[in-house]
Formats: C-alpha cells, structure tokens, sequence
C-alpha cells in the first residue's frame, strides 16, 4: 500500500498532525521507535513538569485533563498522549524504527525495523531527545568520572554525597542544579551570567510572547519583548526554592576537563565525581540522511515546516526553524494544521 502520507515519530507533533490528517481524510500512518505513547516525556527525568497550567497545554481538538498541581507532571503529559491517540483512534504502528528514507518515483521508500514503506508526503517528526548535544570541551574524554547529559539523568538520589558539576544555563541546567544541589555538593558551571524570567512568567507568558512575536515578524514589524527572553529561565517551584537556599550561584565558565575535575577559566583546578551536561540538543534527522539536505549545523533549510529543497517532505516539532514554538503541546497545532493544509494541496497538485 502506498500512503498519501507517513509521519516517521509518535510524540505531541505526531500527533497534532495526526488530528489533522485524520480530519482532511487522507491515508495517514504514524511510525514510531517507542513501545508506548509519550514520545521524549517516557525518557525525562522524574521531577519535570511542564510550564504551564494544563489547559494552556493543549493538542488541538482536546484540552489536557486538569491537573492535580499548578503545573502538570511529566506522567500526567504521558496520560494524556495516551488518552488522546485513543480518543481519536489514531493509526500508529510501534514500536517502528525508520532508519532511512530514499526517494522513489515521485514518492518515499522508508526501510524500517517492520520492514518496507511508502508513502507520497512524508512528515518527519521526530524530535531532538534521541540527539543530546554536547559542546567539544578539550580533554572531555579523559574524565574518570561519571558523565551524562540531561537526557538520560532521571534522578538525583544517583548523585548523593557526590561533587557535581551542572554544566548549562538553560532551563535543564537550572531545573537539574536546583534538586541535585538538595543531595550532593553541586556547582553550576555557566557560558553566561543565567537570566531567569520574573517569577508570574510561565508558559502562558511565553506562548502570547511568541504569538504576538511571530504576526509582527509576519507584518514585517519589530518587536522586542523587554525581558522575556524565550531562551531564560521559567521560574518554576523547583527553581524557586533553590535560589531562595542561595543554591543557584553561577561559578561561570571552565576551560577544559581532565581526568579527575576541571580546570576553571583562571587556571585553578577543581575535582568532581560527576559532570552532568545540560547542553542542549540537535534534531534527530539521521533517517533523513540520504536525501542529503541536511546542513552542518543538524538542519534542513524550511520554509514554515516546508522542506525548502525536497518535494513532498514537512518537519514538524523540533523548534522555531520550524515554526514559532513548535515545540510545545500549545504550539504545535497550529505548525500541524498548515503543515496539513499544504499536504493536502501538494498532493491534489500531483494527482492533476
Ligand atoms: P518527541 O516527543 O521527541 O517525539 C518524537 C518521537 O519520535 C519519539 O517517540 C522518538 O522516540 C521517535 N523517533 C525518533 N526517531 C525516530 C525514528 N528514526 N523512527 C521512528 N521513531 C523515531 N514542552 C511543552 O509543551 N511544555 C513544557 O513545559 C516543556 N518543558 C520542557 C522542559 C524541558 C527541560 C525540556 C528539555 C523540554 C520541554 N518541553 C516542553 C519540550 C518537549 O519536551 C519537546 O519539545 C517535545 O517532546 C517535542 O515533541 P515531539 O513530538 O516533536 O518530539
């Protein structure tokens, strides 16, 4: 059978596309590597919890259940995937491992751990937490010491009566230096003084901000939100309680990493049982690998979620190259509906 379209990921962005496509009555799959509904949120660690209250934390068509706190936790986001593929009887087939495309025939062939697909529009959805990045420190793999980035730190009890180094100034950084500073001796090791929103700021504030953000760009207007940086730190109550310990102080930026610790921009030493890096992430796109569009820095060029420079092909979720906050449950609808709308006038296009 050859679908109108596959969407290779089944987390949040799959699925908002799923609502869609479901809606504009093409046949659709979703592919997804994980034995169970919640895409990244299976693998973050334990204590996460999103930004914003839930039902400002919605797909399309079905607002997120309330949850018992301000903030929902990273198992009821799980839930409420799970609850919203049944509800709209998504078709998705798991766990499907895509591990390379190729065109063929105005058309994808995508060879898979279940075998051959094909389809004629293809979405890729497949998100950054299976690409954990880390910035190439001199000496980094000399450590002897425990390393690991954020993505796979689940837990803080891990690290208990440790020396810690929590390497970022992001929002992981901050959110992993608040509870690991309550078990171990932590230092947060940072490029940049960290700028943290004022505290009322959450994701509610930051969705308008990139909303209004994204139609003057769209009116070719300026538009400069005073301390509302999409990139600071959300102020959540985790955060919180540890800048009012005094546990977030910024011991700034080192230099290189040698077997036992690092060595500190001004020369000085300092040992560490474990470094844990907060460093961000790339988009995972090795299955895309051999259309080779994909540029040095881990992108593919787009126009919206529109591949720029292959027919046929849509990324959807990974951030803002592909649309103003794509990466959140609230944002990606509105990525997933005109990512749908063009599908479906690309392929009317090519049946003519
Ligand atoms: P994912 O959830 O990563 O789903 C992609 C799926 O594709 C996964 O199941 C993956 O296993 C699968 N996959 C990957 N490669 C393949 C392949 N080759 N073949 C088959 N399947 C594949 N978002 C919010 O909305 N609100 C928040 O408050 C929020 N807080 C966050 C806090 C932190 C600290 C972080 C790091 C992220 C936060 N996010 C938040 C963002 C959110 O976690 C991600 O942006 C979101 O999970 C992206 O969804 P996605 O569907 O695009 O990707």
């Amino acid at each position: 059978m050859i679908y109108d379209v596959i969407v290779i990921g089944g987390g949040q962005s799959a699925l908002a596309c799923a609502y869609f496509l479901r809606r504009a009555d093409l046949s659709y799959l979703i592919l997804d590597n994980q034995k169970e509904s919640g895409g990244a949120w299976l693998h973050a660690w334990d204590s996460l919890t999103l930004f914003s209250p839930s039902d400002q934390s919605s797909l399309p068509g079905w607002l997120m259940p309330k949850s018992e706190s301000a903030f929902p936790t990273r198992h009821e986001v799980i839930d409420y995937l799970r609850q919203y593929e049944k509800r709209y009887q998504l078709s998705i087939k798991r766990p499907v491992q895509v591990h390379q495309v190729t065109p063929h025939e105005n058309s994808f062939i995508l060879e898979t751990s279940d075998g051959n697909y094909q389809s004629k529009a293809l979405i890729s959805a497949t998100g950054t937490w299976h690409k954990p990045y880390i910035p190439p420190v001199p000496g980094r793999e000399k450590f002897r010491g425990l390393q690991l980035h954020s993505a796979f730190y689940k837990i803080a009890e891990q690290l208990v009566g440790k020396k810690v180094l929590v390497v970022g100034e992001g929002n992981s950084g901050a959110q992993i230096m608040s509870e690991v500073s309550l078990v171990a001796e932590a230092v947060w090791a940072t490029k940049k003084e960290p700028e943290f929103l004022p505290d009322d700021v959450d994701g509610r504030v930051l969705f308008d901000v990139a909303t209004a953000k994204y139609y003057a760009q769209k009116e070719g207007k300026e538009f400069k939100p005073e301390k509302l940086s999409l990139g600071n730190i959300v102020v959540v109550p985790t955060v919180r309680a540890a800048r009012e310990r005094n546990a977030l102080q910024a011991a700034g930026r080192f230099e290189s990493v040698n077997e036992t610790g690092v060595i500190w921009q001004d020369g000085r030493h300092e040992q560490f049982d474990a470094i844990i890096w907060c460093t961000g992430f790339w988009s995972a796109l090795d299955h895309l690998a051999a259309l080779d569009i994909v540029t040095e820095n881990g992108k593919i060029p787009t126009e919206g979620t529109k591949a720029k420079d292959y027919l046929g092909l849509w990324l959807v979720g990974y951030g803002n190259w592909t649309g103003f906050a794509s990466a959140t449950l609230i944002g990606v609808g509105r990525s997933a509906r005109e990512t749908v709308k063009q599908i479906q006038e690309y392929l009317r296009e090519r049946s003519l």
